[in-house]
């Protein structure tokens, strides 16, 4: 899978010479998109091939073979294997240039290469449409802006070394002219694409904008390390198993150490076949009481966030925790859940979403409930009692399995959810205070 960090922009924001030095320094191939347009440009011009004949350059692509290197930090452009870097800078390339990228079937063929360009690989691509059009699934979504002064300064001053004669005037015309038929153009127009991260650059210098810039891809690239340890699926050896009824056993023994645990119920956790616990969630204990407590394993659904911390990740790998991206629709997650069930598997779910969810005014989540109407499989409510200071009691209440196969269905009404969702937190909050009615009992007459 390829990791793809695009840029768009209009001309003159830095876009061409931070993309260069990050390509560089982190790594990432280099796609510059406008020179693929000036290639054609370029192209077209060397033919003498009028505006008005779109297509004879639109047949011209076809006959264009363009490449890219990355030498000693200068993206070296190839039209038909010849270096023609500096050439599509000219002044005259830059003012035909938009006119031959407005051409829709132009645009098509080089969204195409492009594509191509960057398949398989991790790259950095910078352009005007790359974050809405050519790539609008990138990892990451910059958006580069400057006043269309501060831009014309900027490439006065890069002409001037690079030899392009044109008055500061003319530049900023040219900008502006540019900036319009960017904007205005049918297909692949330069507009911010919602999710972009936008950067106005007009008062900061190169290296501000490239920090920013690469703060924003290492945090990108550090998610998507977490998403991958959290995926990855330990395999059922002989050494995971062991390792399971190890811990199990250890945690358990420090668990009682801890806090005089009783366990109530039982019974109502079937032997075998598919089952969904649903418990209270009061503190971050209590999931390791229903693993350690529960006869079968348990696979608890935990937020993806959990994989970060080093400990937790080898916890969840070990007992075969099943990643959620909260706040999003997690299919990949959903998955790994029907898949668990119809595997005959345990699975845990607070349906309070958080810690204390109910208790702040939170409303039951549809997960389980969703899973147990799409597969038919039986909840079984669990109340935790206690308020897990050292050395006091912690209930564990298992209730009985309730049925809803009289809803099941692969694509269950919300209404239904939702009642369902609401039926199992009853269920669990009887559960619950059954458990603490005994505490406070047994508190009362000095037992505890
Ligand atoms: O980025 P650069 O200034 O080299 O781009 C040259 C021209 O190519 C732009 O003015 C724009 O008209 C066109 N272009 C485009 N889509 C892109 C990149 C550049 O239309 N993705």
């Amino acid at each position: 899978m390829s990791f793809i960090v695009a840029i768009d922009g209009p001309s003159g924001t830095g876009k061409g010479t931070i993309t260069k030095q990050i390509a560089k320094e982190m790594k990432l191939t280099n796609i510059d998109t406008g020179a693929t347009y000036r290639c054609v440009a370029l192209a077209a011009l060397r033919k003498q091939i009028p505006l008005e004949e779109k297509q004879r350059i639109i047949d011209l692509v076809d006959t264009l073979s363009i490449d890219m290197k990355q030498e000693k930090g200068n993206l070296m452009i190839f039209l038909n294997g010849e270096d023609v870097s500096k050439e599509i800078r000219s002044k005259e390339v830059t003012s035909f240039v938009p006119q031959v990228s407005a051409i829709k079937e132009v645009r098509l063929k080089m969204v195409d290469l492009q594509r191509k360009m960057a398949n398989g690989k991790d790259v950095i691509m910078e352009g005007r449409d790359i974050t809405t059009y050519v790539f609008p699934k990138a990892d990451v979504k910059i958006y580069l802006d400057a006043t269309a002064e501060e831009r014309a300064k900027r490439r006065y001053k890069q002409n001037k070394e690079k030899g392009i004669e044109m008055s500061y005037e003319e530049v900023k015309e040219s900008i502006e002219k540019r900036d319009k038929a960017d904007q205005e153009r049918e297909m692949g127009a330069l507009t911010i694409a919602p999710d972009a991260v936008v950067i106005d650059t007009t008062n900061l210098t190169i290296r501000q904008v490239k920090q920013k810039v690469k703060k924003i891809i290492q945090k990108k690239q550090k998610e998507i390390k977490i998403k991958e340890r959290a995926y990855r699926e330990r395999p059922n050896t002989k050494w995971k198993l062991w390792e399971q009824k190890v811990i199990k056993a250890f945690m358990g023994a420090l668990y009682r150490l801890f806090y005089r645990v009783e366990i109530r119920g039982e019974e109502n956790v079937a032997k075998e076949g598919p089952l969904i616990i649903c418990a209270n969630h009061i503190n971050y204990l209590d999931a390791a009481a229903i693993v350690i407590f529960t006869k079968r394993k348990v696979r608890f659904i935990a937020k993806e966030d959990l994989y970060r911390i080093r400990p937790l990740s080898w916890l969840g790998h070990i007992f075969d925790v099943i990643p959620v991206n909260r706040g999003t629709q997690d299919i990949e997650s959903m998955k790994k859940c029907v898949k668990a069930l119809k595997n005959g598997e345990v699975l845990g779910i607070f349906p309070e979403g958080t810690r204390k969810g109910i208790a702040r005014g939170g409303k039951a989540k549809t997960g389980a409930a969703y899973m147990a109407l799409r597969t038919g499989t039986k909840v079984v409510p669990v109340g935790i009692a206690g308020s897990f200071k050292l050395f006091t009691k912690v209930i564990v209440t298992y209730g009985k399995p309730i049925d809803y196969t009289e809803y099941t269905s692969k694509s269950p009404e919300k209404e239904t959810l939702e009642k369902v969702a609401n039926e199992i937190m009853e269920q669990i909050i009887m559960l619950t205070n059954q458990g603490s009615s005994c505490i406070i009992t047994k508190e009362k007459n000095n037992i505890s």
